[in-house]
């Protein structure tokens, strides 16, 4: 373990100098020799000064990864597990730093970042080290006479892999590990708002011997360095997490070179309460489905629909709860939410508040904002809405929720799925059988039963609809990292 640093000393670092951008093993200050300024959530004061990566960066970074990809992907499977295994070990060792630099740059509390942003990314790191040696094709008996047909999984090459900001050390690792993992290279692009424990991780990359252009990191803006990373033509595949509207674009921009494109989008998950739930577990759940980071959740349970029986006491209890939860700065020992990461963040979700009340909801808990510095927004619960309003069918991605009472399970199916997103949904109910109806009639990549927000790296993830293509983790994400090649063979 590494002497504990405080928060302070931390932020004391990141102002000292520009943190550079990472090609080809070196770091270094961009092209342009530009750089983004960064800001602390909870105060607005700028935290550090980062590289700003545009075309001319993305282009090095692109020529050394193809450098790179073909030694990488020849290297023994059991020595790119023994790096990403030793990726992991540093995480722990780190952990605490790392959860402090999340927390000062994205606002999150730090006993958050540490329990899941930096545990989980340690996690996927182990996961997919162990795939590295147990990739495999297929022998297959085919009606062609004499012939030895099989199939090999192969990596696709050189990979954008752009992330958000709301957990951004757990995104990058999610991306990072399976793509290394099956023997291609990375080009990884952190959100203009929280580049620092993606710098971080980089740098404890090459200190696990990650080789030279395996990793690059280039911080900067999407519609820059985002963009040319899309677009470019020496890119074989772009994996991206973020808003629907830039999947799109990206979806376009990657037209050019038909590279292959993943997509894990927006979300308007719905969190259902059946009248036989455990309706106390079901009120903790269901606030912590909409509360936790601060809200900032692609599956956030943002739509509560309680069976009309059980509404007036689910939504009193949700409410109770979001009036006691702890808000303050990330470095407070006692916070329990955070500030949004960004004063645009602060912007969007007051101004959806707004425009709830503007369409004639009722917020019965919070709608306003707390202190005068730094992001931060009370836990609101918003009433009298309906499926035309913008605050229901919008992802607001912030702590506001919108809850409905609902009368039979046929509706409530129906207004579920109601949204043209299909990342998440929940449902608390003590009838097994009921359960699993709504898990088969619910359209979205992952549903949970008595509980909301678990990830397993075993288990696929990704959305239905407009909330994405592709499932990243769990053997999925191999596939999504792997080409099939076929090989027929006269004997
Ligand atoms: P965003 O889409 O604006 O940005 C995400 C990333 O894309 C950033 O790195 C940004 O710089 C980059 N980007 C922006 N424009 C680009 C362009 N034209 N070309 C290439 N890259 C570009 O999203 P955000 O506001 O940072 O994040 C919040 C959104 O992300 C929410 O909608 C949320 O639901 C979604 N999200 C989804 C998941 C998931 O797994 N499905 C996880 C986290 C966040």
């Amino acid at each position: 373990m590494n002497a504990p640093e405080n928060l302070q000393s931390i932020a004391q670092r990141m102002a000292q100098t520009p943190r550079p951008l990472l090609i080809n093993g070196r770091w270094q200050p961009s092209q342009s020799g530009k750089t983004f300024d960064v800001f602390n959530p909870a105060t607005g004061e700028l935290l550090a000064r980062v590289a700003e990566g545009d075309a001319a960066d993305v282009d090095l970074a692109v020529a050394a990864a193809r450098d790179a990809f073909p030694k990488w992907a020849a290297l023994p499977p059991a020595a790119r597990s023994r790096i990403l295994w030793k990726i992991a070990d540093l995480i722990d060792d780190h952990a605490q730093e790392l959860a402090m630099l999340e927390s000062l740059d994205n606002g999150k509390p730090v006993s958050l970042a540490l329990a899941v942003d930096v545990a989980l990314a340690a996690q996927s790191f182990r996961y997919y080290a162990g795939w590295c040696d147990k990739l495999e094709g297929s022998t297959l008996q085919t009606n062609l006479p004499s012939m030895h047909a099989y199939t090999r999984r192969e990596p696709i090459g050189v990979c954008a892999q752009v992330v958000p900001w709301n957990f951004p050390l757990l995104m990058a690792s999610w991306k990072v590990a399976p793509c290394l993992a099956t023997g291609n290279v990375s080009i990884l692009k952190p959100a203009e708002e929280t580049p620092l424990t993606a710098l971080r991780l980089g740098e404890l990359m090459i200190e696990a011997g990650v080789p030279e252009g395996v990793i690059n990191i280039i911080p900067g803006y999407g519609h820059t360095a985002g963009a040319a990373l899309s677009g470019h033509p020496g890119v074989d595949k772009i994996a991206f997490t973020g808003s629907t509207e830039v999947g799109k674009l990206i979806v376009q921009a990657a037209s050019g070179n038909l590279k292959k494109v993943s997509l894990e989008l927006g979300g308007k998950s719905p969190n259902i309460v059946l009248d036989d739930a455990d309706i106390d577990k079901a009120i903790a759940g269901s606030a912590n489905a909409i509360f936790f980071n601060s809200g900032q959740v692609c599956v956030a349970g943002s739509r509560l629909y309680a069976d009309r029986k059980v509404f007036d006491r689910v939504v009193e209890g949700v409410s109770q709860v979001a009036k006691n939860i702890k808000v303050a700065a990330g470095g407070d020992p006692s916070a329990q939410m955070g500030p949004l990461v960004s004063s645009t963040q602060f912007d969007r979700v007051t101004g959806y508040i707004k425009t709830g009340r503007d369409e004639g909801a009722r917020v019965v808990t919070g709608g306003g904002r707390i202190g005068e510095r730094g992001y931060f927004v009370e836990p609101t619960v918003m009433l009298d809405v309906n499926e035309g309003m913008r605050v229901v069918r919008e992802e607001i991605f912030g702590p506001v929720l919108v809850a409905q009472p609902i009368d039979d399970l046929e509706e409530l199916a129906r207004v579920a799925n109601d949204t043209p997103y299909g990342l998440a949904a929940s449902v608390w109910t003590r009838d097994l059988s009921k359960a699993h109806k709504m898990a088969a009639m619910l359209k979205a990549g992952t549903v949970w039963i008595n509980t909301h927000g678990v990830l397993d790296p075993s288990m696929p993830f990704g959305g239905y609809k407009q909330s994405g293509w592709g499932r990243e983790y769990g053997k999925e994400s191999i596939e999504l990292y792997t080409q099939m090649k076929a090989v027929y063979a006269q004997l």
